[in-house]
């Protein structure tokens, strides 16, 4: 066919539709082209969670990767800082090394938790007891003194290492049965064990430590192969670690049988005192009405079990991409658009609440803020977050996004405000527009969240980029729209228990001095 006959049917075609349309559909193809023929994802995921590594609050890396998002962020030829907010305890996760030295030498896998205190660098040689079965308090009491200069196990012995959805595929429906019955006896028998010592887990930790014990030993299977969850340690001296489910088992069967296992366990780190804490901010700003903003929303830190990869190595990757298109593409929106890459969100929301503290005009001003935060998967669920004509805008923008981007989307409106979870309850709880972008699981909760497995090859670059598109475009659309959003709340249902409306939800109070 004749390109020039095909290229005036085109022309005819745009000057049939109206001016703004046609303007979005060659920025909103511009955007799909670069994402997907320009992706700087790979780089991104390679520098954030192989060459930065985890991003533990208080640490020097989480502090390095403020620095590098910021250079990032400047060489797309867009202004960044990072803001102080506050400061956290400073912890540098060192060389974790446990074995076990008797009756036989094995190399275990295990991680000392966040904040653990250091050992020497021979480490801590002792025996491992578990806790015993008592009656009461009093029994508890007397055993206590035995754990002078003992490794105690604190964890449950798992009755099974598999996942269920691998007893559901291969086992008789009657011993799968069985094994979840048996299971929970177990679980039973150990919550009434813990409530006759006297103790949660916590009073427990600090019980032993303070009888004694040369160090905790923990493990929190995370319901899969080979994945458990690393959290905090609860100790003030002595080091704690958690060892992975395969090996804690084999080593309390032993205890249990008399074997008087030995282990050796190297945990080295260094307290660095207290070190600020930061949000980083990165700015394009608004031509027409630079003081109404749209925020490209995701927390910086992570837990450091694994590298974060996808809490929230992804949500970041995602923001930064979409900042570089919207840079390259849009310059100069008509609102200002700001990726927010908060600080100590595993804490309890604290670098984005202390923005919203911090930046009320700002929050005042939001015409939407688009926050993601649960994996690696394609955006699957955005709700109006209770918010009355939420439909009319979001449809709006979601028009504007490609169907095969689009058609995995289910939406609810309006939809009911968040409470916590994640940033957008920051900026939802006092009352401005932002949404959650709710991904696809990839077996998240179980395999990657807060796990010694979230990691760069848990990434699912096709879902990232398509997310990455999606946020670009949402923010487009919504820096662009004639109109600034209706911030209209929906009446919340009556509550049963009182009888009356629920409120909304509270802002939490940004905790800015936390770990000491
Ligand atoms: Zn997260």
């Amino acid at each position: 066919m004749n390109r020039r006959i095909v290229l005036g049917c085109a022309m005819f075609l745009f000057t049939a539709t109206p001016f703004f349309a046609q303007d979005t559909s060659s920025v909103v193809d511009a955007i799909v082209k670069e994402v997907n023929e320009n992706s700087n994802l790979e780089a991104l995921g390679h520098e954030l969670m192989d060459d930065i590594g985890p991003r533990l609050v208080g640490t020097p890396q989480m502090q390095q990767a403020h620095d590098w998002a910021v250079k990032k962020f400047n060489a797309w030829g867009i202004s960044a800082e990072n803001q102080e907010y506050g400061t956290w305890k400073a912890w540098e996760r060192g060389i974790t090394h446990v074995d076990m030295v008797y009756p036989r030498v094995q190399s275990l896998s295990a991680t000392q938790l966040a904040w653990s205190p250091s050992t020497s660098k021979k480490g801590v040689t002792a025996e491992l007891v578990t806790l015993p079965n008592v009656n009461n308090e009093e029994e508890f009491k007397k055993w206590l003194p035995s754990v002078k200069g003992k490794f105690v196990m604190i964890a449950r012995n798992e009755a099974t290492g598999r996942p269920d959805d691998n007893w559901k595929e291969y086992a008789t429906p009657a011993s799968f049965e069985k094994m979840k019955q048996e299971r929970t006896e177990q679980i039973q028998a150990w919550n009434e064990n813990m409530k006759n010592m006297g103790h949660n887990k916590r009073s427990l930790i600090e019980a032993l430590e303070n009888a004694g014990a040369a160090g905790i030993v923990d493990s929190y299977w995370s319901k899969g192969f080979g994945v458990n969850k690393i959290f905090g340690a609860g100790t003030k001296k002595i080091p704690t670690v958690d060892i992975e489910l395969e090996h804690y088992g084999m080593l309390y069967r032993m205890v249990e049988h008399g074997d008087k296992p030995q282990l050796n366990i190297v945990a080295r780190s260094k307290d660095l005192g207290v070190a600020p804490t930061y949000n980083t901010v990165a700015e394009i700003k608004g031509s027409e009405k630079p003081e109404e903003y749209v925020i490209l929303s995701a927390h910086f830190d992570s837990w450091d079990g694994g590298t974060g990869a996808t809490d929230n190595g992804t949500g970041v990757m995602v923001m930064m991409e979409a900042m570089r298109v919207l840079k390259k593409l849009n310059p100069n929106p008509k609102r200002t658009i700001i990726a927010g890459l908060w600080g100590s969100e595993e804490q309890g929301l604290n670098g984005s609440s202390a923005f919203a503290e911090d930046h009320p005009e700002i929050v005042n001003n939001i015409q939407a803020v688009f926050n993601q935060d649960n994996g690696t998967g394609r955006v699957v669920r955005i709700n109006g977050q209770g918010f009355l004509h939420s439909y009319d805008f979001l449809s709006r923008w979601l028009s504007a996004v490609p169907n095969d981007i689009r058609k995995e989307i289910e939406t609810t409106f309006p939809g009911r405000p968040s409470s916590g979870g994640s940033d957008h309850s920051s900026f939802v709880t006092r009352g401005a527009p932002a949404f959650m972008l709710s991904s696809l699981s990839w077996d998240y909760w179980n395999y990657t969240w807060h796990t010694n497995r979230d990691t760069y090859d848990k990434i699912v670059f096709d879902d990232v980029r398509s997310n990455a598109i999606l946020v670009a475009i949402m923010a487009y659309m919504a820096s662009e729209d004639e109109q600034s959003v209706s911030k209209e709340r929906i009446v919340l249902p009556i509550d049963q228990n009182t009888g009356k409306p629920q409120e909304w939800p509270t802002p939490r109070t940004a905790e800015r001095k936390g770990g000491m």
